[in-house]
């Protein structure tokens, strides 16, 4: 059905009311009025006959013809009425406007034919007399209760019309300035009324755009007031639910973005309906271009894909370790929860993935670690107990063989015992890290290498490699200085443990805005890129026999790590294979 507004569903229809129904009146009226004042008229003319009946009877009754003629004419110049006068035969005596001569008999006329009757007789017809439509009454002549001629009195219908005319232009002009002013004020009074109903749209229309805090006007029209008052309560409400709705979203992706696992959700058709930034990371995904994309069509991993299918399948949780392949593979726990609406119907499921990459790699070096110690601390006690067997054997009973076992003995049992230090210290600066740093004083960054490179003047001796040293004086640092110089020291021992002979190692302390770096240079051996990134890990060995025969125990970079960490600051090594290595130890500055 077409649309229209209101005001013209209603105006129109009421505008036909009015006017019909003022036509009607009019009408109806007009009518009336006419009927009245013709009777008013008829009335007015028997009254004028009745006066000249009285007039005119004594000149009848003596005959005096011409005197009753000029009478007639008299009396019609002072009433405008035309006054004739026919006697019992029909002839006429007396006329007003025309000769009574030349006028034919008159006793047909019906008006007249009634007045002989004895009654008053009344007429509206054409005059041939005077060539036009005029009103009659005539009254009979009564002598001795005989009718001796009969009055009458006449005037044009035209006058009539006249008045009658101008009385209807009247009604006419009445009734358009009544149409023209109930017109205008029903169109006021619509406006009142559709005019709040507007103003109640427009402010729906704005609720519906969102803005529910602009309040409708509460109009006068009770009706129209109690709709406004409900739709505003009705916007109150929603502003408030929809609030909450936008506050509890806010604190449910404060919460998504701010947590350390990923949650990825979909709906029943595996359509992505929402995801963290962290899932986003794991995955490799664009937060903006997943959403709303089916899994399958964004997610790669088919580990990943295989268990979200099969989670969208069952209605349990379910739970598994997927692996990522990538530049550095990663390992996560994947739990997969149905979404459930609140009729509790399964709606989707909802993904959280936690990444255990480094807690595996934690456990593997546990599990590395334990199998080097067992390892590192079989081969010296294999060989102490076979040194041991083999004396009791017989060979302690050559001199030679039992200098020689007994030396391998204490060689190992030396190894050994390194090994354990190492070990300790190593576990004792692990547990000891919050401690060392809270035990951390100032030092002289000087003092540390000096001694350092003091104790080692027998070892570069023996190994004929010079030892040099450069530090600006005065530098310091917040330190513990035992640990410090094993650090150094270890690093220094690598250095010439690694160095062929005749060549020198080079310790230099060098500053920049924020730290303190000692450098331990060496041009011995150097080391391959690719163990680089591996060096400073427990037991990590390029050369294990050389190490070993140089007396290392593999722990010793390790060691010298873990006192650096505790004295907040790194390691760092650039070495070359054949040209030397340079590691050095940065300390944040005092
Ligand atoms: P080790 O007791 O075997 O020396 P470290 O932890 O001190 O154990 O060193 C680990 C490994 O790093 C060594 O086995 C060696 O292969 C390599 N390395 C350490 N320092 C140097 C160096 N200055 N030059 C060449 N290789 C080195």
């Amino acid at each position: 059905m077409k649309r229209r507004p209101l005001f013209w569903r209603v105006y129109p229809y009421y505008f036909i009311v009015i006017l019909l129904s003022l036509f009607l009146v009019a009408i109806y009226g007009a009518g009336e009025m006419r009927k009245m004042y013709i009777g008013q008229v008829t009335d007015t003319l028997e009254a004028r006959a009745k006066v000249t009946e009285r007039i005119l009877r004594p000149l009848l009754l003596a005959n005096e013809i011409t005197l009753l003629n000029r009478e007639c004419r008299e009396i019609s110049d002072v009433s405008s009425t035309r006054i004739t006068v026919i006697d019992a035969e029909g002839t006429v005596l007396g006329d007003s406007y025309e000769n009574p001569l030349v006028m034919e008999k008159h006793g047909k006329r019906p008006e007249i034919v009634q007045a002989y009757g004895g009654k008053v007789g009344t007429e509206t017809r054409y005059s041939n007399t005077l060539q036009q439509n005029m009103m009659y009454v005539a009254v009979p002549v009564l002598h001795d209760s005989v009718v001796i001629a009969v009055v009458r009195s006449a005037v044009p219908v035209s006058e009539v019309e006249i008045v009658l005319t101008s009385f209807y232009r009247n009604i006419a002009i009445g009734g358009a300035i009544i149409v023209i002013l109930a017109a205008l004020v029903s169109v006021a009074v619509l406006r009142r009324l559709t005019d709040p109903l507007r103003a109640l749209r427009n402010g729906a229309g704005r609720f519906a755009a969102g803005d529910l805090d602009s309040l409708l006007p509460v109009p006068a029209t009770e009706e129209i007031a109690d709709l406004s008052e409900s739709m505003n309560r009705m916007a109150s409400q929603l502003d408030a639910r929809i609030r909450t709705i936008a506050r509890q979203r806010n604190e449910r992706e404060a919460i998504l973005s701010s947590m350390a696992e990923g949650v990825l959700a979909l709906d029943a058709d595996g359509k992505i309906v929402s995801l963290n930034r962290t899932a986003a990371d794991f995955l490799g995904l664009d937060i903006a271009q997943s959403a709303g994309k089916a899994f399958y069509e964004v997610i790669r991993a088919p580990s990943v894909l295989e268990f979200i299918e099969r989670a969208l399948r069952r209605t349990d949780v379910t739970e598994m370790e997927v692996t990522l392949p990538g530049a550095s593979e990663k390992c996560f726990q994947v739990r997969a929860a149905a979404l459930k609406d609140v009729s509790g119907a399964r709606r989707g499921v909802v993904v959280v993935f936690n990444d255990i990459t480094r807690l595996k790699r934690l456990e593997s070096i546990r599990r590395d670690f334990v199998a080097n110690v067992s390892h590192e601390l079989r081969t010296p006690i294999t060989a102490i107990t076979g040194s041991i067997e083999t004396l009791l054997d017989g060979a302690v009973d050559n001199s030679v063989d039992r200098e020689r076992f007994l030396k391998m003995i204490a060689r190992h049992s030396e190894r050994l015992n390194h090994l354990v230090e190492d070990l300790l210290s190593l576990a004792q600066i692990e547990s000891e890290i919050e401690q060392t740093r809270a035990k951390l004083s100032r030092g002289r960054v000087n003092d540390v290498i000096e001694s350092s490179v003091a104790a080692f003047q027998e070892k570069s001796r023996l190994h004929q490699v010079s030892v040099t040293l450069s530090c600006e004086p005065g530098l310091e640092a917040d330190m513990d200085q035992g640990q410090l110089e094993q650090a150094i020291s270890n690093l220094i021992d690598n250095a010439i443990k690694y160095s062929d002979t005749g060549s020198s190692v080079a310790v230099e302390v060098t500053t920049s805005d924020e730290e303190i770096v000692i450098s331990v240079k060496d041009s011995g051996v150097g080391i391959a890129a690719e163990h680089l990134p591996r060096l400073f890990e427990r037991f990590y060995r390029i050369d294990e026999a050389r190490s070993r025969e140089a007396g290392g125990t593999g722990l010793g970079l390790a060691i010298v790590k873990h006192i650096v960490a505790a004295h907040g600051g790194r390691v760092s090594v650039d070495s070359e294979l054949g040209k030397g290595s340079v590691f050095r130890v940065h300390l944040p500055k005092a």
